[in-house]
């Protein structure tokens, strides 16, 4: 799972299928097929950890989940990302760069709503300690966040 990390991913965030995972109190960041599709396609589906920004904002940790996507019944993937950070308003349409640093565990089944959010919250928690280690935090840093794109252009 880790031969592909980190990696960089940036694309628009898209609406996902509705499955309330903001209902749950974890909303995720959908990216659009397109964007999925550019992912190597041996890539582990489960859940992963690292940093994520939106449009020129503060770069966050983050948890992401690569799964099935049941759109396309599961014969695609989806990539989720939720960010460690309170939002004031939905980012929909907004770039979201992301840097994969590293993998928590595969995809699973729950037995009940109840297990499904503490193993997230479990999962946010590794993420956080993770990524205070320095071979996560220095990717924090890196030069992917600070893009040509999120300059001032002058007219000339
Ligand atoms: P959808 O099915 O459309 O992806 P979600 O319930 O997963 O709906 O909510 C995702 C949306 O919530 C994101 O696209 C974004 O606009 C918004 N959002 C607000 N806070 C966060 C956050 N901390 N992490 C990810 N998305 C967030
Ligand atoms: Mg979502």
């Amino acid at each position: 799972a880790m031969r592909h990390l980190p990696y960089f991913c940036r694309g628009e965030v898209v609406k996902g299928f509705g499955r309330g995972s903001k209902e749950l109190g974890i909303p995720t960041a959908n990216f659009s097929e397109q964007v999925v599709e550019s992912f190597p396609s041996d890539i582990a589906t489960g859940i992963y950890y690292g940093w994520a920004c939106v449009g020129n904002g503060d770069v966050h940790k983050m948890v992401l989940s690569i799964g099935w996507n049941p759109f396309y019944k599961n014969i695609k993937k989806s990539v989720e990302t939720h960010i460690i950070h309170t939002f004031k308003e939905d980012f929909y349409g907004e770039i979201l760069s992301i840097v994969i640093t590293g993998y928590i565990r595969p995809e699973k089944n729950f037995d009940s709503l109840d297990a499904l959010i503490s193993a997230i919250q479990e999962d946010i928690e590794e993420a956080k300690r993770q990524l205070d280690l320095p071979e996560h935090l220095k990717l924090k840093e890196d030069n992917f966040f600070h893009l040509p794109e999120g300059k001032v252009v002058n007219n000339h």
